[in-house]
């Protein structure tokens, strides 16, 4: 793979940034990727273990010069970075981010954005439930989908660079509509992630089953939750926050459905139950299909801890 950009800046190195810097030095995508992080204990850890090519002390030292500017922070704080960094934003440079959600993103970045500048907005759709910049790995998003939200009067050769890197990281690339998008993602992400938290609260609130118990007899399902509940709160909170409207009608529509099913348990509408969950097998058997997780049983992790 050939170098797409000269200098990369990466603002805020956390769990995205970190595994982009790795993807973009196994393929070889830019000469120097320069990053910044806001405390200085994340500074000194990336320089430790060799993040970036280079690591700065202000986020426009890491800017200066950049043709592409990625914002990685937690969607909350994007608009500050976006002012901050203004100023010494290179004519023709793009800036881009990864943030979960991309309307409420757009509006707090865009007016920022000087003329001349491209601003082109993406979302990786791939993560973990770790957070920090040791947790990044070059293979995070290997076969996994990039989402490009352009903006109005995105310049297309600056749309296409930024797919070439996202290509060159391993992703496969869509282009989509922010708002689609952020409903897209409430379906598919935030509304799951809302019931793992709630239902691993629950267990933790329920004092007829012991912490003891819920921990020991994990496999049955509600492991799968803990991993999901253990996601970093101040992004998830950012999230809920900046894509309210599309959380809360599929939330609606989930508290809809629970209700339906609750009833058909309570009435003993076995063909009701036996329907849906014939439905939603082979939804699971279409994420299979397409690639984006594994067949085998248990996600692969064989008898450990079953
Ligand atoms: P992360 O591992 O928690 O790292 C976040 C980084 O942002 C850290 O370097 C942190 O700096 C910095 N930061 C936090 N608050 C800040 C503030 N107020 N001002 C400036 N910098 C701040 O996060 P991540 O998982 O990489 O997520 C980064 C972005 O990617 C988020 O917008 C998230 O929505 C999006 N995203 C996440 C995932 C996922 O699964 N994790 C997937 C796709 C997209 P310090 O370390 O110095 O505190």
């Amino acid at each position: 793979m050939s170098q797409i950009y000269d200098r990369v800046a990466l603002i805020g190195l956390g769990l995205i940034a970190s595994s982009m810097f790795w993807a973009i030095k196994r393929a070889g995508l830019a000469g120097e990727v320069t990053g910044y992080a806001r405390s200085e204990a994340t500074r000194d850890t990336a320089r430790r273990i060799g993040l970036c090519d280079r690591v700065c002390d202000t986020a426009q030292e890491a800017v200066e010069g950049a043709d592409l500017v990625v914002l990685c922070v937690p969607v909350g704080a994007m608009g500050a970075v976006a002012k901050d960094i203004a100023p010494v934003l290179k004519p023709g440079a793009t800036v881009s981010d990864v943030g979960s959600v991309k309307r409420h993103v757009i509006q707090a970045v865009q007016p920022h954005i000087p003329d001349g500048v491209h601003f082109i907005p993406a979302h990786p759709l791939a993560g973990t439930e770790h957070s920090g910049p040791e947790s990044g790995f070059a293979e995070l998003f290997d076969n996994r989908w990039c989402l490009l939200v352009p903006v109005e009067n995105s310049d297309p050769e600056a749309i296409a660079r930024l797919r070439a890197l996202w290509e060159g990281m391993g992703s496969n690339v869509d282009e989509m509509d922010a708002d689609h998008h952020d409903l897209v993602l409430a379906v598919t992400s935030h509304a799951p992630h809302l019931i793992a938290y709630t239902m691993v609260g629950v267990a933790d609130d329920l004092r007829r089953v012991t912490d003891s118990e819920v921990i020991k007899y994990s496999a049955a399902g509600f492991r799968d939750f803990t991993r999901i509940a253990a996601s970093d709160p101040t992004m998830w909170r950012d999230v809920f926050l900046s894509n309210k409207d599309a959380t809360l009608e599929i939330l609606g529509r989930f508290t809809e459905e629970l209700f339906a099913l609750q009833r058909a348990i309570r009435t003993g509408d076995g063909e009701h139950l036996f329907d849906y969950f014939t439905r939603t097998r082979a939804i699971r058997r279409g994420i299979i299909d397409a690639g984006q997780d594994t067949d085998a049983p248990d996600f692969g992790r064989g008898k450990a801890g079953s």
